[in-house]
């Protein structure tokens, strides 16, 4: 168990311990699977998750990106992917299988720095499976800004980046909201990230930052470097009413408001204060989930499209605003001091890393199909002049 101050820092990186559809994952899950858990308790007493990368949080801030050469790179086109849509269809590709079968899956989709060439489909579990014909989000719009391009996160399936492109839309005219900045999203080819998330691998997660945008352009070192500000008060518990304003609570109303929108995750302290702040309309609360982290940036989970088939869905979220017990057991929990460290206790060993096998079989045809030596190189090229400067 860690102290709260790191639990809260940890934002999307959180490991839950629950994997897709409810089973153990090795401490490799998060977000989602604890998600999944907490949409499962709808009452009862929140359970501190087990974490263990507490250090790995010290540098993370929410963020996402895409590389330098994101600005050149074009989005696949609806003919393009749909002509592919059979080699999903009939399995895996002969040879992307076997011998990667025991690379830690991480690797394989860490370096894929295009998308699989294929129609759109979110493939799995949410912490537990990959994405074909990814689009990604352009690195600047009227109303929002890409974050730490050098990740090359900004990918998702169509129907997410079409949420986010309409909050950022919406928040600006409706909500006071300047624009949004984009966090991580997903990989071009979604899967599990070298870094950070154990979510985010199916293109239907995007984090965005509770700082509004600037009313200027960043830099790319800005985009690398700038730092999000946390909604917390000094007791890391509650949100900060100096901080956390009306526009803050307006723009994740907002984005739990849309249909496809299934849960949108902040800090507990934030949920307590917009309940507080809500009077009788409460509606959409049911979908604005307390979990750890999340105090700097909202995650926004949609449910799965129509077109993926084998996307596995989360348990439903609870029929009631959260505002009474379940809220505050959470901040109960927060303000329990952190266990001692039983300093005799055996370390854990590392789980094992999650392998291609491991995923779902189609899988195996997103991360072989379509080489993307080229581009990749391209990109490390750009990036690393980017980061020069
Ligand atoms: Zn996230």
């Amino acid at each position: 168990m860690r102290t709260l101050a790191l639990a809260a820092g940890i934002a999307c990186l959180v490991g839950g311990g629950i994997g897709p559809a409810g089973a153990q994952s090795a401490g490799e899950d998060s977000v989602a699977g604890a998600i999944g858990r907490a949409a499962a308790q709808t009452a009862g007493t929140p359970k501190r998750p087990v974490e263990k990368r507490a250090r790995a949080a010290a540098a993370a801030t929410p963020g996402s990106s895409t590389s330098a050469s994101a600005a050149t790179k074009t989005r696949p086109t609806a003919k393009s992917t749909a002509a592919a849509t059979s080699v999903v269809a009939s399995g895996p590709a002969p040879d992307a299988g076997e011998a990667k079968a025991d690379v830690p899956a991480k690797a394989l989709f860490g370096s894929a720095a295009s998308p699989a060439p294929l129609a759109a489909r979110a493939i799995g579990f949410y912490s537990r499976g990959c994405l074909a014909g990814a689009v990604e989000i352009p690195i600047d719009g009227s109303s929002w800004q890409v974050m730490r391009l050098s990740r090359n996160r900004n990918w998702g399936h169509p129907n997410l980046i079409r949420v986010v492109e309409r909050l950022a839309k919406d928040g600006a005219e409706k909500d006071g909201w300047r624009g949004l900045l984009v966090g991580d999203i997903s990989q071009p080819r979604g899967g599990p990230m070298l870094t950070g998330h154990n979510s985010h691998q199916i293109g239907l997660d995007a984090d965005v930052w509770l700082t509004p945008m600037p009313d200027r352009r960043l830099s790319k070192a800005e985009r690398e470097n700038l730092s999000a500000t946390s909604m917390l008060g000094p007791d890391k518990v509650h949100a900060d009413p100096a901080v956390f304003t009306k526009a803050h609570a307006a723009i994740i109303r907002r984005a739990a408001s849309y249909p496809q929108v299934e849960r949108v995750l902040v800090h507990p302290g934030i949920k307590k204060a917009m309940c507080a702040e809500a009077g009788v309309d409460k509606r959409d609360f049911h979908k604005i989930r307390p979990f750890w982290g999340h105090h700097y940036h909202m995650h926004i989970r949609i449910n799965c499209p129509k077109d993926s088939a084998g996307c596995k869905p989360q348990p439903p979220t609870p029929d009631n605003d959260g505002c009474g017990k379940e809220i505050d057991d959470w901040i109960t929990l927060l303000q329990r001091p952190p266990k001692p460290v039983d300093k005799a206790a055996k370390p854990t060993p590392p789980p094992k890393p999650v392998t291609l096998a491991d995923l779902p079989p189609e899988c195996r045809t997103v991360i072989a199909v379509g080489s993307d030596d080229g581009k990749k190189a391209k990109t490390m090229d750009k990036t690393s002049t980017a980061g020069q400067r």
